[in-house]
């Protein structure tokens, strides 16, 4: 595998075509894809399961590559959720509506798309049954799923206990979450107190999004002249609060610079929403802490459906039931005809958008390659992207891959360890056209 071409190292990341400012550098990658990939003939039945990030995009990469497939694509949530999204919604710069859009909306014509969810998997006899009973067949599965949010596993917390009256955020829920999730933090930036923030300690998409959302909200609450009467503690799941040594470094240094108590080995397990009490496991008991505002991010796990498909990895990530792939190509170790995108690889990084935009092309190499009878050559590298907010208006731009280094795709332009506005702005401006191009296919 190693000899094989790596092509996330040898072309940008996600926000390379962020940066280039959208629709020039997208039509231009359009162009060369469609001048680069020809089309091919095939009656392959390939079934997609999930219509989010890396379902969709892959339904259109593969729609435009393959001549003749019966392509099908299951997913039972009508609306599709632009997740990156939900930080801006949480923090109060964006409304709802800026995350949502219709799930049939990014689909290409000439697909079947079933409205349902997938409800059982049979690998061997290449068959998937939805909740309401259809079986599809299938030559080819692609795994696109996303994860679970296990909300149950933080005893006492429900999802109906978000917004100001509780003082609960839980913006991963959903776009509506993510808003009331910005009024109960709009109240305790006015009120004042306590606010905890903290990560789950499974594997989790986005895992810069819990200190995000924390600078984020002691920036609100330094710009409406309360910081002196709010308090923030963020519990981090290890010892450190980022997994690459130079950022955790970094990271502390902002917290130190503001005040922001942060707690090694704090997981948050239960919680007294009527007393205001919050339970978190250390590695010396239960630590219990009161608290005016809390932001819950629950544990992440594969959907039940995987768990219980017999894809999961057989050694790792038992709890949480992650699909058993190839690190560089994505395909199924034990079922060759199945790939996997997104959130639900068992891979060591990348639970992103940006690492999706990167599986792609890899996922399409493979299966087209093995369609028309040869072997494909590339191989994704663990590519993914945090552009982690430090306060409004300011970022620092994290790309990193396997390897333990930090990887840049602006060398000279943007300092990844640098607050900078110009990192805000991929966030804040450009990374949703560059989202909705990813899911187009044509980025
Ligand atoms: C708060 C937050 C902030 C984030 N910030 C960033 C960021 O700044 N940058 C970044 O790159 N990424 C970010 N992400 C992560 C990014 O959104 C995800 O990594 C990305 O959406 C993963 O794509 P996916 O296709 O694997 O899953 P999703 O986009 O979640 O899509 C999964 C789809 O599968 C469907 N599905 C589920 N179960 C079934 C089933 N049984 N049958 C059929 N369909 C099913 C779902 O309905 C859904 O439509 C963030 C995420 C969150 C929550």
């Amino acid at each position: 595998m190693t000899d094989k071409l790596d092509i996330a190292a040898t072309r940008r990341g996600f926000l390379t075509l962020a940066a280039g400012g959208g629709a020039a550098a997208v039509a231009a990658s359009a162009a060369g894809q469609g001048a680069q990939a020809q089309s091919v003939r095939s009656n392959a039945r390939i079934v997609i399961l999930g219509a989010g990030a890396g379902g969709a995009a892959m339904a259109n990469r593969l729609a435009q590559r393959l001549d003749g497939a019966r392509i099908t694509v299951i997913d039972g949530r009508a609306e599709h959720w632009y997740q990156p999204g939900f930080t801006l919604i949480a923090a109060g710069l964006r409304g709802a509506g800026y995350a949502k859009s219709s799930t049939t909306g990014w689909l290409p014509r000439g697909i079947d798309f079933i409205a349902d969810y997938a409800a059982e998997i049979d690998p061997e006899a290449n068959r998937v049954t939805t909740l309401g009973g259809q079986h599809v067949e299938y030559d080819y599965l692609i795994v696109s799923t996303g994860l679970e949010l296990n909300w149950d596993g933080i005893e006492g917390f429900d999802l109906s206990l978000v917004g100001p009256e509780n003082g609960v955020s839980a913006h991963y829920a959903s776009p509506e979450m993510a808003e009331l999730s910005w009024r109960a933090l709009d109240k305790f930036t006015d009120d004042g107190g306590v606010g905890l923030f903290g990560r789950p300690a499974t594997e989790m998409k986005c895992a810069g999004a819990p200190v995000k959302i924390c600078f984020l909200a002691e920036d609100i609450a330094d710009r409406k002249g309360n910081r002196g009467r709010t308090e923030f503690i963020y519990n981090a799941q290890t010892t450190n609060l980022f997994g690459l040594p130079v950022v955790h470094h970094r990271v502390t240094q902002f917290m130190d610079e503001r005040n922001i108590e942060y707690r090694y080995s704090h997981v948050l397990k239960s919680m007294d929403p009527g007393r205001k009490i919050a339970t978190y496991a250390t590695p010396d008991g239960d630590v219990e802490t009161g608290y005016d505002f809390i932001n819950v991010v629950p544990p992440q796990r594969a959907p039940q459906v995987i768990r219980e498909s017999g894809l999961s990895h057989p050694e790792m990530w038992l709890d949480q039931g992650w699909i058993d792939v190839d690190r560089g190509t994505l395909r199924h170790l034990r079922y060759p005809n199945i790939f996997g995108v997104g959130d639900i690889n068992g891979v060591p990084r990348g639970k992103t958008a940006a690492s999706v935009k990167w599986h792609l092309p890899v996922v399409e190499d493979h299966l087209v390659s093995e369609i028309q009878g040869r072997e494909g050559t590339q191989i994704f590298n663990g590519y993914t992207s945090c552009p982690l907010i430090t306060r409004i208006g300011r970022a620092l731009l994290i790309e990193f891959n396997y390897s333990p280094n930090l990887q840049q795709s602006f060398p000279g332009v943007v300092s990844p360890l640098d607050e900078l506005w110009i990192s805000w702005a991929m966030k804040v401006f450009a990374l949703k056209p560059t989202y909705n191009a990813m899911l187009r296919g044509v980025a």
